[in-house]
């Protein structure tokens, strides 16, 4: 696929924007972008990874909760970490979230492709992709990619 620079504060912008009807007044959204402007990558690719992780934690708040999305440069390396209040990911099932049509949502709601999906597309552009998760405590994502398009 196709490299280019991309604005990755606009793009969760827009990712936010996009995902507005799920994100109602119970769920306050915290900004702390404190790293690179611009990272070069596959663009369509990474908005998918962002919609989807983005969107899992608005899906793991049941009342009220924050999110808070953190950039941040490490070295060579972009770091985006997409933190939730939410229910957390039980231990039992943390091994499994990544395996295409694991889902643990209500038929219709989730496909269980997405962290199938993102995880591929981070490994192509030779990132990480990690969990950090404490139940009924919250998630955190974190997602690492190289900022020049060293990727594939
Ligand atoms: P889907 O969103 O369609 O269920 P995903 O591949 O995106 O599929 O996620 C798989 C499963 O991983 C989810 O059903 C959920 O159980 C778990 N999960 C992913 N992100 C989170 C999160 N932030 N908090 C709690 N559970 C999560
Ligand atoms: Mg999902």
């Amino acid at each position: 696929a196709e490299v280019k620079e991309v604005e990755v504060e606009e793009s969760l912008e827009s990712v936010l924007t996009l995902l507005q009807h799920k994100l109602s007044s119970r769920i306050t959204v915290e900004r702390k972008f404190n790293g690179p402007k611009r990272v070069t990558c596959q663009p369509g690719p990474l908005n998918q990874v962002l919609m989807n992780v983005v969107g899992n934690a608005i899906d793991a708040i049941d009342g009220a909760g924050t999110i808070t999305l953190e950039t941040a440069r490490n070295g060579s390396m972009f770091h985006l970490s997409v933190r939730d209040t939410g229910h957390g990911i039980p231990a039992a099932i943390r091994d499994r979230i990544c395996e295409p049509f694991f889902t643990t949502k209500p038929v219709g709601a989730g496909t269980g492709l997405g962290l199938s999906i993102s995880y591929s597309i981070i490994q192509r552009h030779r990132g990480r992709l990690t969990f950090h998760s404490e139940e009924g405590q919250g998630t955190e994502v974190v997602i690492e990619i190289p900022m020049d398009g060293t990727s594939a």
